[in-house]
């Protein structure tokens, strides 16, 4: 099946061949609608977006579309019948869930510098120039306006004062040098950290309000003073373009901040947001805060110069007003049921943008469309999944991953109980360096797809990962652990689900991405980040091996012993913390508990071959019969054909009919026990002062967001807290997981197979 889906679903040429609006000369993977217009979660356009990808379920999986559209509020008994009834579908199925979170869009906004009377010396444009030469990002230069999503309303003064990247270290370096955040406006650069952290920071350092621009000097080699002419000229970064997005704290918790916990239905009990500023913020360009960091230096000073703490002479006034409210959102959801009905794969992107979002997320879409489209024509050929597939276009990601929140928030037990991995897309290709982020158990798999998949645009026989890199760890073969930013963190750290992520980002020789700005366009896709689409489709190969791969596979593919391998880096990276900071800790209990969970595995990894084999060769026993027409053509996969002639049909006299169901039954107990191993790293506690997440092994970092922190509670006890006694308790907590995680594997648990 993986090769039929390569070779027939799959372009042969770069650009690929399929595609809903394949027109000579144009991009033939995009939407029709793509250019249409900006697809802001919570908007009619997105509604629109949500309803257009339904369509392309129910086109793709043979659906009929119902005389009523299948759109349901949250929390009624159609949508909570929908996800609940996966379980029990004969055919394919799709359906849009409506949640309800409170957003925010943009009213005035403003930012000027004061004379000492008030009255106002300059003032921000506040606008990106857009491109005269490129229809959409000319016509919606302004359509949605530059803002920080789940920004806090207000309209503060005070003087300027710069804190580099707003990093914990970066306030610190500026306190230690004698710099006062209480009642200033705080200017910071993006990167390093996410940027809801940095007003985060700035807040509880008593600041009134921040501004995060966009700064040339993070952009690579590719900029206008290495000679490089701005975007849409060039290839440098447009000194206009600004960086929108969310501002919530996102390490304390995603997803809908009045819900945490709980699924955002419209009746819901709301609590006030914990997890969003209390002070506003606007996201500028590099053009308005050269002016602003002007009035820091005072006479040219550089930036060394300006980290001393010194504040503008006069005074900065930021209005933020934004219209909060509750707001609905759509995620549009499809599933393939498979022969094995209590076992479920997903695979999402979300589907909301700022503007265009033509990187992101639309070329993970298209990725994943053509994943949909693959689908659906091996569907057409008989096949059908060993497991159930979910697929998930999700809303509002943009406002902090709130439609795959919102529906783990709604489905925990559901998801724990069924869901072998999630499968995460979000940019497919925003430069050159292809990337994944994953659980150490998807490791092997990822790694193994991307040596299949040739590389699109390297030199010489090359594939997506590369044969030179080579290591005992997920993190030298480039396979590093899952941080945020994306909506494989309700998944993962919440629930204990296996996740991966994987696109093509920038490298620093790579045209500056304009990230979330009217210049993430198709053009600019078209001629900087993937000109002929080839990356698109690698990701879209690797996207469709993995997930075949997933559902199809009789021992699914999760390598526990690499995770449990991995657990001991995890450590020897806490010891070193420890003895940078001179603390003396014993993690040795820790460390056998460690060595425990490797042997469990390595057992396990003995029964996963014994599990296979024994099934196969009873499969091999099975009598050979003329099949139906219709059987020989399908492309099930040959084993599950016989097995269910067997148990439904034929009952051929003198096979060992119970053996083989025992044998089978044995092949799903090795399955659940591979399914508890990331869940065994849930502690229903959570991690201090943020116990949505509750994942022992990995976290968003409290003080990075987008980074991974390995062993969170641990490290952070000596990183965060300096509180040598708590990590000690954090450990011995973290210990007792991992025993019991090695008595999970080595218990034999039989559960009764289903099939159709
Ligand atoms: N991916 C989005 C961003 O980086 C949202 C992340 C979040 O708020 O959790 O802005
Ligand atoms: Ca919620
Ligand atoms: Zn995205
Ligand atoms: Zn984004």
């Amino acid at each position: 099946c993986i090769r039929a889906l390569q070779k027939q679903d799959y372009g042969r040429e770069g650009r690929t061949a399929v595609s809903l609006n394949a027109r000579p000369g144009k991009c033939a993977c995009y939407f029709a609608d793509i250019r249409d217009a900006p697809h802001l979660a919570g908007s009619t356009e997105d509604f629109s977006d949500a309803k257009d990808i339904l369509a392309v379920f129910q086109k793709n999986f043979g659906i009929h579309p119902p005389s009523e559209a299948p759109i349901f509020a949250a929390g009624s008994a159609a949508s909570r019948g929908a996800t609940l009834g996966v379980n029990r579908l004969t055919k394919p199925a799709a359906w849009i869930d409506i949640y309800y979170p409170v957003l925010n869009t943009p009213l005035d906004r403003s930012l000027s510098i004061l004379n000492d009377d008030g009255t106002e010396t300059w003032t921000a444009d506040l606008v990106e120039d857009g491109d005269p030469a490129d229809p959409e990002a000319a016509k919606y230069r302004d359509y949605v306006p530059t803002f920080h999503g789940l920004s806090h309303d207000g309209d503060v003064e005070g003087q300027l004062i710069y804190a580099n990247y707003g990093r914990k270290e970066d306030f610190d370096e500026i306190l230690a040098a004698g710099g006062n955040f209480t009642g200033k406006i705080v200017l910071v650069r993006y990167g390093r950290n996410f940027r809801g952290l940095k007003v985060s920071g700035a807040e509880d350092l008593g600041a009134l309000g921040v501004l995060i621009y966009s700064d040339p000097r993070d952009d690579g080699s590719v900029t206008i003073s290495n000679g490089y002419a701005p975007y849409p000229e060039g290839p440098a970064r447009n000194p206009t373009s600004v960086q929108r997005g969310s501002v919530q704290y996102l390490s304390i918790y995603p997803g809908d901040p009045t819900t945490p916990g709980a699924p955002a239905y419209p009746n819901a009990t709301r609590t006030e947001g914990k997890n969003i500023p209390y002070i506003p913020s606007l996201p500028i360009s590099w053009a308005n805060a050269q002016r602003l960091l002007e009035e820091i230096a005072q006479g040219g000073l550089g930036e060394s110069q300006i980290l001393d703490g010194r504040t503008s002479a006069r005074k900065i006034r930021l209005v933020n007003h934004v219209d909060t409210k509750v707001t609905p959102i759509w995620n549009t959801m499809a599933a393939i049921p498979g022969h094995i009905k209590n076992e479920t794969v997903v695979i999402g992107c979300h589907r909301d943008a700022w503007v265009m979002g033509a990187a992101d997320p639309t070329s993970g879409t298209v990725s994943l469309h053509e994943v949909i489209r693959g689908f659906g024509a091996l569907l057409k050929s008989g096949w059908r999944p060993l497991r159930n597939v979910v697929f998930a276009s999700w809303d509002a990601e943009e406002y902090g991953l709130i439609g795959s929140t919102e529906w783990t928030e709604d489905f925990p037990e559901w998801i724990s109980q069924h869901v072998v991995a999630y499968i995460n897309v979000d940019v497919s290709v925003a430069g050159s360096r292809w990337h994944s982020g994953a659980s150490p158990s998807l490791a092997h798999l990822i790694r193994q797809a991307a040596l299949e998949v040739p590389h699109p645009t390297a030199a010489g026989n090359e594939f997506l990962a590369s044969y030179e890199l080579e290591g005992t760890h997920a993190s030298d073969v480039g396979i590093y652990p899952l941080g945020s930013g994306s909506d494989y963190t309700p998944f993962l750290q919440r629930l204990g689900v296996a996740s991966m992520d994987q696109g093509f980002s920038g490298t620093p020789t790579d045209a500056p991405y304009h990230y979330h700005s009217v210049y993430d366009s198709q053009r600019w896709q078209e001629l900087y980040a993937d000109p002929g689409f080839y990356r698109h489709v690698a990701v879209a190969k690797h996207l469709g091996l993995v997930a075949l791969r997933v559902a199809d596979a009789i021992i699914l593919p999760l390598n526990t012993t690499q995770y449990a391998l991995e657990l001991d880096y995890y450590l020897d990276k806490v010891e070193s913390i420890a003895s940078e900071l001179f603390v003396s800790a014993d993690f040795s209990a820790l460390r056998r508990s460690i060595a425990h969970l490797q042997t469990a595995s390595k057992d396990l990894d003995a029964e996963k071959a014994k599990a296979e084999a024994k099934f196969r060769k009873l499969l091999k026993k099975l009598p050979h019969r003329r099949e139906s027409c219709r059987a020989r053509k399908s492309s099930l996969p040959g084993w599950l054909r016989k097995l269910l002639k067997i148990l439904h049909v034929h009952r051929p006299r003198g096979f060992p009919i119970r053996k083989f169901i025992k044998a089978a039954n044995r092949v799903q107990a090795v399955n659940a026990k591979l399914i508890a191993f990331e869940r065994g790293f849930i502690s229903e506690e959570g991690l201090k002062d943020r116990e949505w997440y509750r994942h022992l092994a990995v976290a968003p970092g409290k003080w990075l967001g987008y980074g991974a922190t390995t062993l969170p509670s641990i490290t952070e006890a000596l990183t965060i807290d300096k509180n040598v006694t708590l990590a000690k308790l954090e450990a011995v907590r973290v210990t007792k997981l991992v025993e019991n995680l090695s008595q999970v594997l080595a218990v034999y648990r039989s559960e009764q197979v289903r099939t159709c």
